[in-house]
């Protein structure tokens, strides 16, 4: 894909302006072609900043900006290369003279994660961590940020390391017994290989049931507020977004359109949307509304459907039970401070048919009750199996390899247990081992690392 013996710079700092800029050079050419374009060519000494000046080798002689050049000499640089970073003053026109000026003196342009990708080729990061950086810099939510700098930090790293470690060791054992049935001693017995091959399934399926709230913090979720109108939607939406943007009206049928609005909830980015309520109408404005609606729904994390005990329940809120019985949904039971029309007792009916420890009870006009809708939304979008001392994958490459390993491990199990073939098993084993190996980046294809790479800016 790239070469990579070369030598590279770019900007490394965000496009605009700013009291600082740096621009980043890496390779074995990294101090020598900076040395050559500062006044005076100073030596540059290891992990000291060097206040000089740039000299345009263009034959002017020209000065363009005063630096400071520090010098990180290999292997202990980010990439593991000799690694320059001058930083000037924050002006996009100085950091691309300063770029221009490296390139002159025999330098290549970076390619976009051109940097992480060498950090990764020279085993300064695995790939787990490499991809971290991305998410570490593309962070918008202090959450997003923690779980990104675990990740870089190496807990996943570490946790998969370990399954792979155990997974190695059972690997070499059953082969052992495979390749030597005759010395009359086993290594291991199938019984034991399936023993401990769902042992590791297991530990692979706790990474995995941590991966949910692993990938609605990385990637936010839908909230879709249902509901006849006039049962209290917009109320709750404001509540929940402690601001006034959706017009609360006592007349039917008002909230036309969809609103949406991005809020963080227990650290999750949630888009709420406010639904103009889902039934047949004439009205055009409204029919559209309606379809959006449906749209909404169908990509929605959680469903918050809404209805008014203070009113009798009606076919429009049956109907809304049965299209959202299959969703992740919470039931909101509002108005409970009103004389109550119906008891919890009407839900469990056959036409309701659901079960009423899935519901909240509230007056949306107290803060309180807001507070437990959005706790009990926080614990239908993570669920409270939550594990906090796990590791929370967040990287749906991760999830789909570990889904891999997990089903090689399982299958290894049931085949261990029905005295199959040492043979299948063992296949289904280093299926498994593949997996893990390609999550870290011990075993990657070029085309897997492209495309991981070409995600990230020029610079990174
Ligand atoms: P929407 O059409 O579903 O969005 O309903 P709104 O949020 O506009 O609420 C309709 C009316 O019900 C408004 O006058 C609200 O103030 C009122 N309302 C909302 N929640 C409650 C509640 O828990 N108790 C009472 N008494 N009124 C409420």
């Amino acid at each position: 894909m790239f070469s990579t013996d070369d030598t590279i710079v770019a900007i490394a700092t965000p496009q605009g302006r700013g009291g600082i800029g740096v621009v980043r050079v890496s390779g074995p050419r990294a101090v020598d072609s900076v040395s050559g374009i500062l006044s005076g060519h100073p030596l540059l000494k290891p992990r000291h900043a060097t206040l000089s000046r740039i000299v345009m080798p263009d034959g002017s002689a020209r000065e363009v900006d005063r630096v400071l050049a520090t010098y990180f000499p290999l292997p202990h640089s980010y990439t593991g290369e000799d690694v320059v970073e001058i930083s000037g003053h924050g002006s996009p026109v100085l950091l691309g003279q300063i770029v221009n000026a490296v390139t002159l003196r025999g330098v290549r342009l970076a390619a976009p994660g051109e940097f992480t990708l060498r950090a990764f080729l020279n085993g300064r990061l695995d790939l787990v961590q490499a991809e971290a950086v991305g998410d570490l810099i593309n962070a918008v939510t202090p959450l997003q940020a923690r779980l990104a700098f675990d990740q870089l930090e190496g807990t996943v790293t570490k946790y998969i390391g370990e399954i792979d470690t155990t997974l190695f060791d059972l690997i070499a054992r059953l082969e052992a017994s495979i390749d030597f049935p005759d010395e009359g001693y086993h290594f291991i017995e199938a019984k034991s290989a399936a023993m401990e091959s769902g042992a590791l399934a297991r530990r692979v399926a706790v990474l995995l049931r941590n991966a949910r709230r692993g990938r609605l913090i990385r990637e936010g979720t839908q909230v879709v507020v249902l509901g006849k109108p006039n049962v209290g939607k917009s109320t709750l939406f404001n509540q929940l977004l402690g601001t006034s943007r959706a017009i609360v009206t006592a007349v039917p049928g008002t909230t036309r359109d969809l609103l949406t609005e991005t809020l963080e909830l227990d650290g999750i980015p949630v888009t709420l949307v406010d639904t103009a309520g889902i039934r047949p109408t004439n009205d055009a404005v409204e029919a559209e509304g309606v379809t959006r609606a449906r749209g909404a729904l169908e990509v929605a994390g959680v469903v918050v459907l809404v209805l008014d005990r203070s009113r009798p329940l009606e076919k429009a809120d049956y109907r809304l039970l049965a299209d959202t019985r299959s969703a992740e949904r919470l039931v909101v039971i509002n108005k409970v401070d009103l004389p109550a029309s119906w008891t919890d007792g009407d839900l469990t009916t056959e036409d309701a048919a659901m079960d009423v420890d899935a519901t909240v009870a509230t007056s949306l006009l107290d803060d309180r009750d807001v507070t437990t809708v959005r706790r009990a939304l926080v614990e239908r979008l993570i669920g409270n199996e939550s594990l906090r001392d796990t590791p929370a994958v967040s990287n749906l490459r991760h999830i789909k390899l570990l889904e891999r390993a997990h089903v090689a491990l399982e299958r290894a199990a049931a085949a261990g247990r029905a005295s199959v073939s040492e043979e299948f098993v063992l296949a289904d084993l280093q299926d498994a081992e593949i997996a893990l190996a390609e999550i870290t980046g011990k075993r990657t294809a070029d085309d897997v690392l492209h495309r991981i790479f070409e995600q990230f800016c020029v610079g990174k």
